[in-house]
């Protein structure tokens, strides 16, 4: 489902160039829940921005589904995005002047659909369907990355993309955003990557890719048996 083949990235800050991904090799199967770990600086955000077709790496490819991500134009890019994946951040990133349905129909209205039933039934999926007409200021943090969940999956994407999506919540709430992340990819089949810090969290996934040294290296991405 995800293949990404030899990704270069690196930033010049100053007069030091600092190489984050250093020729990636990855192959993600159809409905695998993967957790990405890591050190902070290792280039896990990085890395994810790369495969969901938000940055383009100076060398190599991703395809996405047998789609090359980065040979579309950006027009038919966003457009292939905005159909096959979703993507969810730490800061949750809801617009704050919206309601949560109202967010939850965002991708329907960038796409150029009215999807308010698709949106409440998001909304439903993540246990929100009381809280549609609130704004995000009134609602905990747990239940923001709850609609901001609900947004990433209301287009039903094959592939959804989470970077610390449990960075910002106590144990408690850490727990139950997580476990709705894997029930929602689990029932519909969904290809989840989860970037975490957190081993407790780490382990419900089919499998774990582990980054070091701040910078990504073929040898350095273990498959299985370690620990995050
Ligand atoms: P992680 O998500 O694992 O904490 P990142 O992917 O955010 O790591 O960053 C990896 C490295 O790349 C870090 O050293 C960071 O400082 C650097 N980096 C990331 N984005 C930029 C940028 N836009 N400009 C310069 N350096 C960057
Ligand atoms: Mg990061």
């Amino acid at each position: 489902m995800i293949k990404a083949s030899n990704l270069h990235r690196s930033y010049q800050i100053g007069k030091k160039r600092v190489e984050v991904l250093h020729g990636i090799e990855l192959s993600i199967e159809k409905g695998e829940r993967v957790f990405l770990c890591g050190p902070s600086g290792a280039g896990k955000s990085t890395l994810l921005y790369t495969l969901a077709g938000l940055e383009r790496p100076q060398q190599g490819s991703v395809s996405i589904a047998g789609t090359d991500l980065y040979a579309l134009n950006p027009k038919r890019q966003a457009a292939f995005r905005n159909i096959n994946i979703g993507y969810i951040f730490q800061n949750y990133l809801l617009l704050p002047e919206l309601t949560a349905l109202e967010n939850v129909m965002v991708p329907g209205a960038i796409g150029g659909r009215d999807s308010e039933k698709q949106a409440k039934e998001a909304l439903e999926r993540v246990g929100l369907s009381e809280r549609a007409d609130h704004l995000p200021a009134e609602l905990s943090g747990g239940e923001q990355q709850r609609v901001a969940i609900a947004r990433a999956v209301v287009n039903r994407p094959a592939v959804l993309f989470a970077d610390e999506p449990t960075g910002n919540l106590d144990s408690r709430n850490s727990g139950e955003v997580m476990k709705l992340l894997l029930g929602l990819a689990g029932e519909s089949g969904t290809t989840l990557v989860v970037v975490t810090h957190d081993p407790s969290l780490a382990n419900s996934g089919d499998r774990q890719l582990i980054i070091k040294d701040g910078s990504i290296n073929p040898a350095l991405v273990t498959e299985v048996s370690q620990r995050c």
